[in-house]
């Protein structure tokens, strides 16, 4: 480890609380698809901050829209009204073919939300008895760290010692519609899923299923909300990981890529049916839809708006479903990706997860292990072929 790369970390290390274990690199600088360290070697990012810059480090329209932001005002509350705020909101809305847009700043709070509004929804709309929701969601999810939100994860590392949790969650496994039926009752107001899951290691439910789920809850009242932090915004190769089953939920979950890599930016997403439950007073947030926020944003939602970089992840998710066939077999048990998006299960016999990513690392190549020997691929969506290329190359060359 180079001399300055070693004293950062370590600097880091004494004074940060270890709730993470990073990669021994430190970054300093950073455009498009690669970044650069403070001991100036440059990486490929293919894990894209987890899909929160699809659209690559420093894309120039977003950061022409963040610096024309920071001369005008940043920062009002929900106090008051701004000037970027209707636009945004009709802009996001209509990318979702939805009426009206809540705006939170991290992902968990946008889940949690869509979770109130669920709750909400049930006793006013569907006349569920006070105190008594119920929310079903799947084995294997992944939606934040809050302690409501962990508190319906199956993940021991998540949950395990940060209880007592909020009671009104039922889980099934993920992909089993007739688990799910049963599940529901009267009391269950949402399905609370991801399209695909991510943290879980990019597990693509089976085909049918999200039009299954989208039908159950027709037909039982109960709200689809869709948790697509991770999944929606391009990276799939559609808009929404849900357009793939050609299915629309009650409530998009977004986060992630909305604030284009440059800030916290989350909505949930929904018609006056469900969002118009909450009246003044009953949720809020102090940063939720703030003028910068409201400007990345707008401009993120923009450039969706084109369809071009749906497109280009599906292209590129072409060579990269076709380059990892060719590794089934040679270091790679298996794999599932879509579009631009892959989990990939490296064979256990050539090391954990971790250490296939400390070889790539040593090769100019940063990834992220997720559960053992998975490794998630998520590559900013401007990435070139070329570099694309050459990152499966170091993959190739790490797995023999
Ligand atoms: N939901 C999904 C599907 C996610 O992948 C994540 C983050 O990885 C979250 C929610 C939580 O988002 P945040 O870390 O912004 O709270």
């Amino acid at each position: 480890t180079p001399r300055r790369t070693a004293a950062e970390v370590a600097r880091a290390e004494s004074r940060t609380a270890h709730n993470y274990h990073p990669l021994p690199v430190v970054l300093s600088h950073a455009e498009g698809a690669w970044v650069t360290d403070v001991d100036g070697r440059r990486f490929l990012d293919l894990l894209a901050g987890y899909s929160a810059l699809n659209f690559g480090h420093g894309h120039p329209r977003l950061l022409a829209a963040a610096h024309a932001q920071l001369d005008k005002v940043t920062l009002t509350s929900r106090a008051f009204v701004h000037d970027r705020f209707a636009d945004f909101c009709a802009a996001l809305g209509d990318l979702c073919g939805k009426d009206l847009v809540l705006p939170m700043n991290t992902g968990a709070e946008a889940v949690e939300t869509a979770i109130k509004v669920s709750r909400r929804w049930g006793y006013d709309v569907k006349g569920v008895a006070p105190d008594s929701a119920r929310v079903v969601v799947a084995a294997g999810n992944f939606h934040g760290r809050t302690t409501t939100i962990v508190g319906f994860s199956d993940d021991p590392d998540a949950r395990g010692g940060f209880g007592p949790f909020a009671p009104g969650f039922d889980m099934v496994p993920y992909g089993d519609l007739a688990a799910l039926e049963a599940a529901i009752t009267p009391s269950t107001v949402a399905v609370l899923i991801e399209p695909i899951q991510g943290e879980g290691g990019v597990i693509i439910p089976p085909a049918g299923y999200l039009r299954g789920v989208r039908d159950l809850c027709t037909r039982s009242e109960v709200l689809f909300v869709a948790d697509e932090i991770q999944a929606g915004l391009g990276r799939t190769g559609r808009t929404f990981a849900c357009d793939h089953e050609g299915v629309v939920p009650d409530l998009y979950v977004l986060g992630k890529a909305l604030g284009g890599g440059i800030v916290p930016v989350s909505a949930v997403v929904g018609d006056h049916d469900v969002l118009d439950v909450l009246k003044p007073g009953q949720h809020g947030s102090t940063f939720g839809g703030n003028p910068l926020a409201c400007a990345v944003g707008l401009e993120v939602v923009d450039m969706l708006g084109t369809g071009e970089l749906q497109a280009q992840a599906e292209q590129l998710g072409g060579i990269l479903a076709g380059r990892l066939d060719a590794l089934l077999g040679h270091g790679v048990v298996s794999y599932r990706s879509r579009g631009l998006w892959a989990g990939v299960d490296v064979d256990p016999a050539l090391g954990t997860g971790r250490e296939v990513c400390e070889r790539l690392m040593a090769r100019g190549v940063l990834a992220k292990d997720t559960h053992g020997s998975t490794i998630r691929l998520a590559p900013p969506l401007v990435i070139t072929p070329e570099d694309l290329h050459w990152g499966l190359d170091q993959l190739a060359a790490v797995l023999v």
